[in-house]
Formats: C-alpha cells, sequence, structure tokens
C-alpha cells in the first residue's frame, strides 16, 4: 500500500484537484482545512469523483492541539501543504491577517511534524516570489523579491524552509513555485470557486462568459510584449496536481532505503535515511508566455461567447511578462506539463457554465 498524505488547504482548488491525482496514483489521503475560502461542497465532489469517502477534517492550522491530534491518529509520510491565503489586495489591507495564517500556521505545521518526526512536505511557493524578472524565462536560480503581503508570506516561508533544511538534513522540503494555475476537473464538477469578484484573469474572462459579469478589463495595453497586453504562463491545474504527485514519488525515492517507520512503543513516527533533500525548489508552470488578449481569443474561440472587453490603466504592482523556465521539474521529477490553452479554456468553461454560482447551489 502507498504512503499517507496529509493535505492541509485540501477543499480549496489546487487542493481538490490534487486530492484526485492523488488518490489516482494510489497514495491515502487526510484532508486538513477550516473551510475559510471553501466549501464542503468541494469534498462531497472529490469523495463522488473517486467513488470513496475523503477523510476529513475541519480545522486551523494554527490550532496545534488540533494538528497534534490529527497526527496522532494518523502515520503520515509526509505534508503537502496547500493551507493559506492568497489574495494580493486583501494582504495589502490586512497584512497581519496574512503573516499570521501563512506565517505563523505554516510555523505551528512545522513544529507539529518535527514532534511526530515527519519531514517531508510539499509546500505551495508561488512565481510571485521572483517579483519582476531581471530574465526570462525564470530559473530557480533567479532572485527573490516581493512587494506585497502576500508575496512577502510566501517567501518568508522558503526562507523558513530552508534554514531548516540548513539545521537538521532530516527534513526533505519542496518549494513548487506555481506560476498561473487555472482550468478545472474535466468532468466539471470541481473548479475555481471566488468568493467575490474575480481577481485573477480566467476566472474573471469565464464570468464575462457565462453572463454573471458585464465586460473584463484589461489593465494595460503598452507593456513592452506580443501585443501590449500582459503574458502570463497558465498552467492546467490537473498538470499542476500532477507535479505533487510527482514531488512525493521524489521524496519517497530520496527517503527509500530506510524507508520512515512506526515507532510502536510512542506511537510516533521515526526516520532515518542517508540521502536528504534539504530544500528543494522547482517551477510548475508550461514555460509558454500568453498575452491576455491571447487567452481571451482563445476562450471565446472554444465556449463560443463573445467576451466583452476595454483597455483601462496597468493595475498597480503588475509587471510585463512571467513564465516559467520548467527545466527542474522535468529533470529532477520527470514532470512536465502537458495540457495547452485550449484545454485549460475548455476545462474552465465547462465548470463555469455547469455551475454558474460555484459550489453555492441553493
Ligand atoms: P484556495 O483558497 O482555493 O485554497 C486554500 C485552502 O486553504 C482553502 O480551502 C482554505 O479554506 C484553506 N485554508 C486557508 N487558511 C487556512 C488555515 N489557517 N487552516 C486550514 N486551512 C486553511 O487557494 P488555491 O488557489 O487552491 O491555492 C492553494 C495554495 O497555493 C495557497 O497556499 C496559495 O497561496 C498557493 N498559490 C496559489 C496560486 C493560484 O493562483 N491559485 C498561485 C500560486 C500559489
Ligand atoms: N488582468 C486583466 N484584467 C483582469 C485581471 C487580470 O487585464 O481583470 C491581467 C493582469 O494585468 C495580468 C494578467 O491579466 O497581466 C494575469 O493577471 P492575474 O491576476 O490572473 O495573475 P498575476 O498577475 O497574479 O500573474
Amino acid at each position: 500500500m502507498k504512503n499517507k498524505i496529509l493535505v492541509t488547504g485540501g477543499a480549496g482548488y489546487i487542493g481538490s484537484h490534487t486530492c484526485i491525482a492523488l488518490h489516482e496514483a494510489g497514495y491515502d489521503i487526510v484532508v486538513y482545512d477550516n473551510l475559510s475560502n471553501s466549501s464542503p461542497e468541494a469534498i462531497k465532489r472529490v469523495s463522488t469523483l473517486i467513488d470513496q469517502p475523503i477523510e476529513f477534517i475541519e480545522g486551523d492550522i494554527r490550532d496545534a492541539e488540533s494538528l497534534k491530534q490529527v497526527f496522532t491518529a494518523h502515520h503520515f509520510f509526509g505534508v503537502i501543504h496547500f493551507a493559506g491565503l492568497k489574495a494580493v489586495g486583501e494582504s495589502v489591507a490586512k497584512p497581519l491577517m496574512y503573516y499570521n495564517n501563512n506565517v505563523s500556521g505554516t510555523i505551528t505545521l512545522l513544529e507539529v511534524m518535527s514532534e511526530y518526526d515527519v519531514k517531508n512536505l510539499v509546500f505551495s511557493s508561488s512565481a510571485t516570489v521572483y517579483g519582476d524578472p531581471e530574465n526570462l524565462p525564470i530559473n530557480e536560480e533567479s532572485p527573490r523579491s516581493c512587494t506585497n503581503p502576500y508575496g512577502q508570506s510566501k517567501l518568508a516561508v522558503e526562507h523558513i524552509l530552508e534554514d531548516l533544511a540548513k539545521s537538521d538534513d532530516r527534513w526533505n522540503l519542496i518549494a513548487l513555485r506555481y506560476f498561473n494555475p487555472v482550468g478545472a476537473h474535466p468532468s466539471g464538477q470541481i473548479g475555481e470557486d471566488p468568493n467575490d469578484i474575480p481577481n485573477n484573469l480566467m476566472p474573471y474572462i469565464s464570468q464575462v462568459a457565462v453572463g454573471k459579469l458585464k465586460q473584463l478589463s484589461i489593465f494595460g495595453n503598452d507593456y513592452p510584449t506580443v501585443d501590449g497586453t500582459g503574458v502570463r504562463d497558465f498552467i492546467h491545474v490537473t498538470d499542476l496536481a500532477q507535479g505533487h504527485v510527482a514531488a512525493l514519488n521524489y521524496l519517497e525515492q530520496q527517503t527509500s532505503p530506510e524507508k520512515s517507520c512506526l515507532d510502536t512503543a510512542s506511537t510516533k513516527q521515526t526516520s532515518s535515511k542517508s540521502s536528504s533533500v534539504g530544500f528543494l525548489p522547482i517551477n510548475l508552470g508550461t514555460g509558454k508566455g500568453t498575452s491576455v488578449l491571447e487567452l481571451i481569443s482563445a476562450f471565446s474561440d472554444v465556449s463560443g461567447q463573445a467576451i466583452p472587453y476595454q483597455f483601462t490603466a496597468r493595475r498597480a504592482g503588475d509587471i510585463a511578462s512571467c513564465y516559467a523556465s520548467a527545466n527542474k521539474a522535468k529533470s529532477s521529477l520527470g514532470w512536465q506539463a502537458k495540457l495547452p490553452i485550449t484545454d485549460m479554456c475548455q476545462d474552465t468553461w465547462r465548470w463555469q457554465s455547469m455551475n454558474p454560482n460555484g459550489y453555492n447551489i441553493s
């Protein structure tokens, strides 16, 4: 039997898709989420899709006692840590909330992992840690800098993970730096469900297409790009989910000679091994840039809907272009993104048109 994985934030957008990929890869999963930005309906639908109940615990990563109960009840190989707040604008308005949730919450999780000797972690980092990149495509050695509290919280956690790896070589810590996750499960049953008016491009486009929003504002058409609009590396969420499976497989391989074993006397887990992953940052992107206008055109083609738009001023803090070098993911994890922009648009449209109000089905 495969290893058991704790998935924090597993009820959210990327987490729910990754739960399916993990299940399909044979992993046993336990989802831990406080539902602050997700719905129990997502868990229900994932259970239906995998035809098996999901072990779900409603809890907060800042609650050490609750986490300890979970670690006492289960023998985890490792943790995939999605739980976090992610809205850049909100982070500027409420920095303490973001640092508390994303940084303090992660420290609490790491402390409990350490206590239970679970030292394998896959962390959701972001391309935002690269700030305004000097060179494209962006590789993992590029300088890091952030201008908003959300980005700072991701960077702070990366620094914490680096220090932790230096302090004790039994830690195996992969930071996956996501570029722009979009798309939905091909069933149309789960997808991205923003609470409010979307901040991000793809959910905004799909809500215009379905008639919930009137028109898209394109923030700037004077960037030094192919058509003047911003360029991003959009990646299908199911490809991203597979990237997490690849990261776990890598951790298993690296730690396999003397695998984690259960110390039955203490019911806590002990691990001993020869090689250490340390801190390993890896980009998850396609390596290809797509402009705002190109994405609109692709979405319009697959959905058959017009996407009315107007050009407005640049959005503060935006950069012109951002796309990944995906070489390290391929060479170290054996992973690469497969799905093109058309699939990203098609699957987003299926999810949006089947669920115009997201998980809010009442
Ligand atoms: P999401 O909001 O859909 O999922 C995050 C989940 O974490 C939610 O279900 C939320 O309820 C839960 N959560 C938040 N704080 C928690 C806490 N204190 N305790 C327990 N659960 C908590 O977001 P997502 O898009 O799925 O993103 C997942 C992770 O990936 C986040 O850490 C995010 O910062 C990171 N990320 C996302 C993107 C993106 O564009 N979606 C890009 C780069 C990085
Ligand atoms: N964008 C836009 N209108 C919107 C939302 C986004 O023109 O309503 C542009 C934005 O300026 C950027 C691109 O779309 O060039 C991607 O923005 P998103 O917020 O999705 O991702 P991020 O900027 O965080 O990479």
